[in-house]
């Protein structure tokens, strides 16, 4: 029989859950039980043809896992039927010492909850969807795989906050990168497509998604991450702020009289795109600056110009850092999707050997293709990330085989 992993993402309000054939890639099914804790709970299953769904109030993580084990069996795709190996497990933070894909026990367990400060909003979701998952499968090894773990040797001089040295090493401060998972795969992916050892590239990896974050990568191995002690530093993103200069925070929480709480919330869910333009989704945002009022045209093109400045600058950055750049790949919601942010982002760098062909970036296409003309000195790709893969197969090979 072939075997499977499940793969689990648990966030405070969400579990997507994906079902993944390791060896061969293939996703056999894919859900997703949102608003957990609200009201207006909803859960969706989708196994090959058949899609089932539930609108019902899903009280906490518990009931959003058996929720959803009920769907895979309503699809059709009961998991006892279906080779389970492994659990896999998305973890934000690793913190210091966590980096390679880990069975989970109890001392692992212990340990990513002493790490939860350094991640408060997302580890502690991933710890409880662990646990209530170790509950509901505990014959199957589970798996955490982290989010930081790509980005562990960072060079010193990258990984660095110029801070007091002792307070950063007393509290384990240094900048860690996320989205190591899909920077590693879609990078290696890079190379495949190009049919060249990934040990021969200098690459610079752009995922936009929600979060955003951007890479460096000399012969398969990070430089540069645009995310540092938290998934907050960095590119402009659709809810958070990106790089902000910390006297902002201070700022506001001497003056304005706003709590520690109250800063990180803003910064974390009303600042980036939305907290501009009003909107996260770069569709939505497309709409307001095509059609929308006249203050909403204008606070909306902002957002989009804000977003586009901050991510050129890192572009440039990253040329300095790497002196050359072979391949500069697109990936996740808006760098698969959004020709026009491929576009703007880009535009007028001839002098470092980036063009991109109008046509190909506009292309719908959703295959991992070459955006740039035939012989540009920058090759520039878009290519679908695959994180749920990265995980399963991470899961496989930690098992040992
Ligand atoms: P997450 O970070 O939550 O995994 P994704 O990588 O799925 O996010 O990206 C989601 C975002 O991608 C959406 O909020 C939206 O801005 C953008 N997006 C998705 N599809 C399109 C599209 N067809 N055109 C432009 N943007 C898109």
């Amino acid at each position: 029989m072939t075997r499977t992993v499940l793969v689990l993402n648990s966030g405070s309000s969400s579990v997507k859950l994906q079902l993944v054939e390791p060896d061969s890639g293939a996703s056999l099914a894919e859900g997703i039980v949102e608003r957990i804790g609200e009201d207006s709970s909803s859960a969706g299953l989708t196994a090959g043809q058949t899609t089932v769904s539930r609108d019902q109030r899903v009280a906490d993580h518990d009931e959003a896992l058996r929720v959803a084990f009920e769907l895979f069996e309503e699809a059709g795709a009961r998991l006892e039927d279906l080779g389970l190996v492994a659990v896999g497990h998305r973890v934000v933070h690793g913190g210091p010492d966590l980096y390679r894909p880990t069975v989970v026990d109890d001392a692992l367990i212990e340990r990513l909850e002493e790490l939860a400060p350094l991640a408060p909003l997302h580890n502690p979701p991933a710890i409880l969807g662990i646990e209530v998952a170790r509950k509901a499968l505990p014959d199957i090894p589970h798996v955490a795989v982290f989010d930081t773990a790509f980005f562990h040797d960072l060079p010193p001089a990258a990984a660095t906050y110029a801070i007091d040295h002792e307070i950063a090493a007393r509290w384990n401060i240094r900048r860690y990168g996320f989205h190591g998972t899909s920077h590693q795969y879609v990078s290696e992916q890079a190379a495949a497509f190009l049919a060249v050892p990934p040990e021969s590239l200098s690459q610079i990896v752009l995922h936009l998604g929600n979060g955003a974050s951007a890479s460096a990568i000399v012969g398969g191995r990070p430089v540069e991450t645009s995310m540092g002690l938290t998934p907050m530093e960095g590119l402009v993103m659709g809810t958070r702020s990106g790089d902000i200069d910390p006297g902002v925070i201070t700022y506001l929480w001497r003056t304005a009289g706003m709590s520690v709480e109250d800063i990180e919330s803003m910064l974390n869910r009303r600042s980036g795109v939305r907290g501009l333009g009003g909107e996260v989704d770069f569709r939505v945002l497309r709409r307001q600056i095509e059609s929308g009022s006249e203050s909403g045209r204008a606070a909306a093109q902002l957002a989009y110009d804000v977003y586009i400045h901050r991510l050129r600058k890192y572009i440039g950055a990253y040329f300095a850092v790497l002196g050359t750049v072979d391949v500069i790949t697109f990936t996740a919601g808006v760098g698969e999707n959004d020709a026009a942010v491929r576009r703007d982002a880009l535009s007028g760098l001839a002098a470092f050997g980036i063009e991109l062909d109008e046509h190909l970036n506009e292309s719908p296409a959703r295959a991992a293709r070459r955006i740039s003309p035939d012989g540009s000195p920058t090759t520039v790709l878009v290519i679908p990330t695959n994180e749920e893969l990265a995980i399963a197969r991470a899961c496989a090979q930690v098992l040992g085989s």
